[in-house]
């Protein structure tokens, strides 16, 4: 937990909900080893670590507290844990989606919706739990689950590619809650709406937070990491290379236009960044929000050419 940030009627702040370590070279697709060990380091499987840092959003004019994404949970076996070296916020006992909501000092019960970015292992696994008898259910059963209808599509039948990221048990179980599929683009709740790519799979929803002047983007697999806010640096698991790139030149280009803050769900070290447009390129930073005391902001500046 990072402190909150004060965005009109909403305080956010963000959750770590733990991680896990992926191939190094998949996860930056076409750039060489030699450049991009600098940034990340990997361990000796060629695995680099990576956070699953979400999201909770509270409402200062209702009882509405979001959550976004769910992190990678704790219901698949050992092998599963061991390859991925899956990690867990500290000392739980329950489930872990729950621990990092706590460690914002919020009661889970009273969480009343769950945004999910896409049902990727990584990012929803977290929204179940294996119950006494074995079958995975929903940890937040009374919370609406938000998700795009294309993306819901995508992970009951999903492509030979994706298969492995896409895990029935992750899914199926959450008919039995406020389900919501939602057809793209809009505003669902004041102030906040939700954004559509397709570039890292197809109906990803990416999030804005926008008030009191501010805009805080939280930008799930467009840009896991700081490293990854340049347009050409897509990761070997996106579906379609040249749609990221279009994707996120946007982004860049109005992320620095707003002066946005920017969330990064998978970076070990950087929370927050901030993308600026200096002399004909674009530049990302880590940044530390002034009410945020305890993120850290050690990376160097990324420049990106126009
Ligand atoms: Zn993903």
């Amino acid at each position: 937990m990072s402190g909150f940030v004060k965005i009109g009627r909403w305080e956010i702040c963000t959750l770590e909900g733990g991680g896990l370590h992926l191939d190094g070279g998949a996860m930056f697709g076409s750039v060489p080893r030699v450049v991009w060990e600098g940034c990340i380091p990997p361990d000796d499987q060629h695995r680099i670590p990576l956070a699953t840092r979400l999201l909770l959003l509270k409402d200062s004019e209702s009882d509405r507290i979001a959550v976004i994404d769910a992190g990678v949970g704790d219901k698949e076996d050992p092998s599963f844990r061991d390859r991925f070296a899956i990690w867990l916020p500290e000392g739980h006992s329950e489930p872990p989606l729950w621990s990092a909501i706590r460690s914002a000092g919020v009661d889970p019960d009273t969480v009343t919706d769950l945004v999910i970015t896409h049902l990727h292992f990584d990012h929803v696994g977290g929204a179940t739990q294996r119950n006494d008898a074995g079958e995975s259910v929903p940890v937040l059963p009374n919370a609406k689950h938000w998700v795009q209808q294309r993306n819901w599509d995508t992970a009951l039948s999903p492509n030979p590619r994706e298969k492995a990221s896409y895990l029935r048990e992750n899914v199926e179980p959450l008919e039995d809650t406020l389900l919501e599929r939602i057809d793209g683009p809009g505003e669902i709740f004041p102030g906040v709406s939700v954004e559509e790519v397709h570039g890292h799979t197809l109906g990803m929803q990416t999030v804005r937070i926008e008030g009191g002047g501010k805009v805080v983007r939280y930008l799930a697999d467009l840009a896991p990491t700081l490293h990854h806010l340049r347009a050409a640096w897509t990761m070997g698991y996106d579906i379609h290379a040249l749609k990221v790139v279009e994707e996120k030149q946007a982004l860049l280009k109005s992320a620095s236009q707003e002066e946005a803050l920017l969330v990064l769900e998978h970076d070990p070290v950087n929370s927050w960044a901030k993308v600026v447009h200096q002399n004909g390129r674009f530049k990302a930073e880590p940044v530390q929000p002034e009410y945020d005391s305890s993120s850290s902001a050690q990376s160097p500046s990324l420049e990106e050419p126009l």
